[in-house]
Order: structure tokens, then C-alpha cells, then sequence
């Protein structure tokens, strides 16, 4: 061999006898054969073989089948963000005549798609009430082909009766897919409770560290996974192994940082709660929360992420109050180790139901910090809100 082969060669190095604990980062754009028959039959390598990097590394592979077994499916597809999961979940199904009906509590950004990209394809696109199932009765009709859920819903925390949904959706042919990513496969399985497809935002809890994007796309049966797959090898879709290592990384950790985030939100609601300043708690463990009957019924748990909607002479002065805040930061993507708050706007993202009471929801995403510093925090910006009210 020259030198120049040699310097482009990568050597072969003993394996024996090296087991780790961690998750091996595979990176590769192209994947070479062992002979000419092996290149010309690569197509025929199935769903588990590799045929091209896009298509999944053992790094990928090993996050996908680990999403697959936590959430009791088929196959699981690795995406971009939890975004495009959804987006990529609603694209690989549907065709123009096909009707699409969505949450009206769905994180704003697949509505966004919705009404956008699938009424562009000709998809008509409507919504349920998240609380009603003989709504969705009322709405459904043989060319739904697809129910979209979350569960519970963004920022209004409404939970589903994912069961009573789904016997809705069966009786008329349609799918039904679940934005998971509140609860994640730690506490609550969608496809046990009838739903055809599972999606989650990697992004948040499940690599918990705030610094990666990533999606999942699970089906039940293997039936839906082949045209899922093929949409997404078209498209060009695909995640980098380093991202799928660091996801893999953090999800080792979920269950205790849920546990830990859970028990800090859990003192936050308690204070803010017995606040006159505040109206209502939303969070699926709280006592007339919507749906808290069926959460208890159906989930094996909760996250720390809750809503708060304050009293209205209140709520005018909650979002500017926010800046009395010292631990926790102002910001969107929470699940992450640090606790997070956003005012979030409601009433242009209803158009099936209303929204009564204030428009904006403070949304909290509680993390690992100490509780006296969060205690600290919401006391302050409770103080500040008292402050605001008063001077007026
Ligand atoms: C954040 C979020 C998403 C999107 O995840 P990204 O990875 O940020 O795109 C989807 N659904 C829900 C319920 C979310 O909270």
C-alpha cells in the first residue's frame, strides 16, 4: 500500500474484548459493500439493514429500537425536531381529498402546518374539541383519514379519552396519531390506548439537556412503517449520530429528572395556587384541571411543565412582571435541566372551541434547580404582580 492509500485508509483495530457501557457514535454518509452482488441487492436489505448513511447508523438504530420498545410499537423513525415528526407523521398519510381532524389544543406549530402545507396539498384540515369525544362524533365523516391527538394539549394541558377517540376513529377508518411529548413512553403509552402512531419531541424531556433538536415518529404495525419510511428516504430526511448520542445520553437519565422537576412543580403549584393573583392551575394532576379524572385513569405520571392563568387584573400585568426573575429564564423549550417560563397566547390557536378567561397562559417548564431558589423566584414575581396591580 502507498503512503497516500494509507493515509485515507482507516486501519482495522482489535474489538475483542471492548464493552462499554455508552453508546458507540457511528458516523457514515456512505456505506460500502463487500462485493458487487452485495451493492446491486442493498434494496433488498430491509428495514433493519443499512444501505446509506441517511438511512440510519447503529447509532441511530440503537435510539429508534430503545423509542420502539419504550412506547410498545412497531418501528420507530428518527426526525429532525418534533416538529417535523408531526409534520412528516400527517405527510406520509395523507392525500389530497383526505380529511385531517386535529386537536384544537395541538402545539401551535403543527396547526401552522396544517392549515398551510396539507390545505396546500389539498388536505381538508379541521378541528376537534380535545374535551369532547362526541365532538369529534359530530365532525368525523369516512374521508377522515387521520385524527391527530396530543395529549395533554400545549399550554391548556386539556387530556384526552385517547380510548373513546380512537373507538370514534376506528369506526370511521381513520388513524389516529399522538403527540406524546409531555408525558414521553415514561408516562403515557398512546399506543396502548389506541392510537396507530406515537410521536415525540426529542428536543425536550427525553434528551432533557436543552442543546439538541430531534423527533420520533413510532407506528403500531408494520404497515404504516413502510410508507412512513419511504416518505422520509424521499424528502431527504434523516439525523445526525452525533445528535441521536447525546439523545441517548440524556434519556438514561429521564426518570429521575422527571421525578425531580416533578416534585419542584409540584411545590411552585402549591404557592401559586393559594395566590389571589391566580385563577386556575393546569396541569393534569391538579383537581379540576381538564381532563384530571382521565389523566389519573390512563397515566403513569406527570412532567413538571403546568400552565397558570392568572386572575384578568391580574393577567395584564404577568408577561412584564416575568423580569423580576432570577433562576428561572425566560424561553420555550423546556425539559431541559433549568426551569423555563413563557407567556403563551391562546384564543388565535382556538378555532373549534373558546377560550374563556385572559389570553395568555404562563407556561412553566420546572427543572432540577433547588426549590428554595424557585420558591424565591415565583414568590417575586407574585410580589411584583401585587406591585404592578396596586400602582395602577
Ligand atoms: C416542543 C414541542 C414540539 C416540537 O418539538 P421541537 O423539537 O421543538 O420541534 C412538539 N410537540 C409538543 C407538544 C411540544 O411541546
Amino acid at each position: 500500500m502507498k503512503i497516500n492509500t494509507a493515509i485515507v485508509s482507516t486501519p482495522d483495530v482489535n474489538t475483542e474484548g471492548f464493552k462499554a457501557l455508552g453508546v458507540a457514535v457511528h458516523r457514515a454518509s456512505t456505506i460500502v459493500f463487500d462485493d458487487a452482488d452485495a451493492y446491486a441487492t442493498r434494496g433488498q436489505r430491509g428495514p433493519e439493514g443499512y444501505s446509506y448513511g441517511l438511512y440510519g447508523t447503529p447509532t441511530t438504530r440503537t435510539l429508534e429500537h430503545k423509542l420502539t420498545l419504550l412506547e410498545g410499537g412497531a418501528r420507530t423513525f428518527l426526525v429532525s425536531s418534533g416538529q417535523a415528526a408531526n409534520a412528516f407523521a400527517a405527510l406520509s398519510l395523507l392525500s389530497a381529498g383526505d380529511r385531517i381532524l386535529i386537536t384544537d389544543a395541538c402545539y401551535p406549530p403543527m396547526r401552522d402546518f396544517a392549515d398551510q402545507d396539507l390545505a396546500r396539498l389539498g388536505v381538508e384540515v379541521g378541528y376537534f374539541d380535545p374535551l369532547s369525544p362526541a365532538d369529534l362524533e359530530g365532525r368525523i365523516d369516512g374521508r377522515t383519514r387521520l385524527v391527530w391527538c396530543e395529549s395533554p394539549g400545549s399550554t391548556t394541558m386539556e387530556v384526552h379519552d385517547l380510548p373513546a377517540i380512537a373507538a370514534i376513529a376506528k369506526r370511521h377508518g381513520a388513524l389516529v396519531g399522538c403527540d406524546n411529548t409531555w408525558a414521553t413512553p415514561l408516562n403515557f403509552k398512546p399506543l396502548a390506548h389506541g392510537a396507530d402512531i406515537v410521536t415525540e419531541g426529542l428536543t425536550k424531556a427525553i434528551s432533557g439537556h436543552s442543546d439538541v433538536l430531534m423527533g420520533s415518529i413510532t407506528v403500531k404495525d408494520m404497515a404504516l412503517a413502510e410508507p412512513l419510511r419511504r416518505t422520509l428516504g424521499r424528502f431527504g430526511v434523516g439525523v445526525s449520530p452525533d445528535d441521536a448520542a447525546l439523545v441517548l445520553r440524556g434519556f438514561e437519565t429521564l426518570a429521575v429528572r422527571m421525578r425531580q422537576s416533578r416534585e419542584n412543580a409540584d411545590a411552585l403549584m402549591a404557592i401559586l395556587g393559594r395566590h389571589k393573583a391566580v385563577a386556575r392551575i393546569l396541569h393534569p394532576s391538579v383537581e379540576g384541571s381538564p381532563g384530571h379524572e382521565i389523566w389519573k385513569r390512563d397515566f403513569l405520571g406527570a412532567s413538571g411543565v403546568f400552565g397558570v392563568v392568572f386572575a384578568p387584573d391580574a393577567s395584564v400585568h404577568a408577561a412584564a412582571s416575568l423580569d423580576v426573575l432570577e433562576t428561572i429564564a425566560i424561553g420555550a423549550s423546556w425539559g431541559g435541566t433549568r426551569s423555563l417560563v413563557a407567556p403563551m397566547p391562546v384564543k388565535a390557536f382556538r378555532s373549534a372551541t373558546r377560550w374563556e378567561g385572559p389570553d395568555l397562559v404562563m407556561r412553566f417548564g420546572i427543572g432540577l434547580e433547588a426549590i428554595e431558589d424557585l420558591e424565591a423566584d415565583v414568590s417575586a414575581l407574585l410580589a411584583e404582580i401585587d406591585r404592578r396591580m396596586s400602582a395602577q
